[in-house]
């Protein structure tokens, strides 16, 4: 018998967590047509991978890679992590519905266009952007959420009160037609506004009306990164009844250190309840995020205009520099904020700069040095934050509920990006998870892993045939060295592309071999239920 591709000699982890085994693998057609020795058989293509891994390709569940791809298709930051599909959308943000208002496009998360060559009015709706992606061709899948900030500017319900009934309607409308066209899933990022303008019951009648369709989950960046965030989350989801995905679990609170046994056991208790939940997390101990986190959530309500025009009125400045000095996210420890990116005319004297540094630079306190980095990036610029503690963290990367997610941006390193300081779980995340943390400090076995970046991740979004190696499944599959595979990318020099993996195929196509990228595009828009 005559293949397209055949993979000779692998160890094959299928993804479903059960023990490896060896085989070779017969691709037709982009599918697996055939799991067993296959030394008698031909094939265009050969890869052999004696001393390899070969696995589903890695499903990343938490990314902002919902633009970046128009400037940088091949996505090296990812692709070369063995990663295979990107879920996009992520907390509150989505490219899509574009309203009257027009679209969200300033957030310090999704970075590349629509910020710069406003490329936003090319697509209205979920199907419009998708093929804006398709017809200019992606390295990788693309796994499209929608996002409750999105609604909201697509209605111009973004300031700090409640939503109207009719901007309700509308909102839930937009989010059905998002759904209908393929979303799997809303999102919300509670601590980052306008989301966090919403209430906990307006938040159940907006996700009410995805019960009534099949395999669509609420996934959310917590209003309070504690134990109130989770109760609130767990209360959508009882109340709205669809499943639950925690994004980025994390506990940054001093006060919350050392307690990630007792964080999970609600999570626990709430599976218990007929819950389904589960979470994701990202290997480090450090965070990235908006500066605008450590703003007061009214001084932003608005259009940004607003919230430039309240920086700039010296009585509303002075009562927000309190609040701010105050500390929103628990006491600020401005040491460990490091500027990543920011669109300054002077950004080379600002990026790698602690806040702090910033403040001795310019002889003012941190708090006033926030206060202009924010008026200098129009409420664009981001920080590293070095705030948890590596037992909570192996805690929660090695628990059965969780899975994995970057919450990073496929980019490229000689790309329009690679002079910010990104985190550099852009380009380090799976590769650190299994050379760190499964070959360095066993903290779970490497089929365990293989799971939860495949199998499991495939199983909440209810891909059928992928994230699994088994007959009939699309062939998106990596290929990887278990004893390099290895992180590069650190906060001094995030933009290292990760080693180890060398071989990727994307809807049965190579587009790593060897170790080098061929530069064909065959990603796809992923939908619901049908992929
Ligand atoms: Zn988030």
């Amino acid at each position: 018998m005559d293949f397209d591709i055949i993979i000779k000699n692998g160890t094959i982890i299928d993804g479903t967590g059960r023990d490896r085994f060896y085989s070779d693998l017969g691709i037709n057609n982009g599918k697996i047509d055939v799991i067993a020795n296959l030394n008698n058989n031909t094939s265009k293509t050969n890869i052999d991978a004696t001393g390899l891994v070969v696995t589903p390709g890695f499903i990343d569940m938490h990314t902002h890679s919902d633009v970046s791809l128009l400037d940088n298709p091949e996505g090296e930051s990812k692709i070369f992590q063995g990663i295979t599909s990107e879920v996009i959308g992520n907390c509150s943000y989505s490219p899509f519905p574009v309203g009257k208002s027009g679209s969200f496009t300033y957030s310090p998360y999704v970075i590349g266009p629509p910020n710069t060559d406003d490329d936003s009015d090319q697509w209205n709706d979920l199907n419009g952007w998708a093929s804006f992606h398709e017809s200019r061709g992606i390295g990788m899948n693309l796994i499209p959420q929608v996002g409750q900030a999105a609604l909201q500017y697509a209605v111009g319900a973004i300031e700090k009160r409640s939503v109207s009934k009719e901007e309700m309607k509308e909102m839930q409308t937009l989010l059905i037609e998002a759904i209908e066209q393929g979303a799997f899933s809303i999102t919300t990022g509670l601590s980052l506004y306008p989301s966090g303008y919403m209430s906990t019951n307006e938040i159940i009648t907006l996700c009410k009306v995805l019960n009534k369709y099949t395999n669509v989950f609420y996934a959310t960046h917590a209003r309070e990164i504690n134990d109130n965030g989770i109760e609130e989350a767990i209360k959508i989801g009882l109340e709205a009844e669809i499943p639950v995905q925690y994004s980025h679990i994390a506990l940054v609170d001093q006060n919350q250190h050392g307690k990630a046994a007792e964080i999970l056991q609600i999570f626990e208790d709430a599976t218990t309840k007929g819950l389904d939940i589960t979470y994701d997390v990202y290997p480090y101990t450090a965070a990235q995020g908006g500066l605008n986190q450590s703003i007061p959530g009214w001084a932003q309500s608005g259009t940004l205009n607003d919230y430039m025009n309240r920086l700039g009125d010296t009585n509303i400045r002075k009562k927000i520099r309190k609040e701010v000095e105050d500390g929103i996210l628990g006491t600020p420890s401005w040491k460990s904020w490091i500027i990543a990116n920011t669109p300054h005319k002077n950004a080379d004297k600002i990026i790698g700069k602690s806040v702090h540094e910033i403040a001795i630079d310019r002889g003012i306190d941190p708090a006033e040095t926030i206060l202009q980095l924010e008026e200098e990036s129009y409420g664009t610029v981001s920080a590293v934050i070095h705030n948890r503690i590596e037992e909570d963290l192996q805690y929660f990367l090695a628990h059965p509920l969780g899975m994995y997610g970057s919450d990073g941006v496929a980019i490229s390193p000689k790309g329009k990006y690679s002079s910010e300081k990104h985190h550099p779980r852009f380009y380090g995340t799976y590769p650190r998870i299994l050379g760190h943390y499964v070959r360095g400090k066993s903290i779970l076995t490497l089929e365990q892993a293989i799971h939860k970046m495949t199998g499991k991740p495939a199983k909440r979004l209810n891909l059928k045939n992928r994230g699994v190696i088994k007959k009939d499944a699309i062939a998106d599959i990596t290929i990887f060295n278990p004893e390099t595979i290895s992180d590069k990318a650190t906060f001094e020099d995030p933009h290292l592309v990760s080693e180890g993996v060398t071989d990727v195929l994307v809807n049965g196509i190579p587009v790593i071999t060897d170790g080098k990228h061929t530069k064909l595009l065959p990603g796809k828009i992923l939908r619901r239920n049908s992929d």
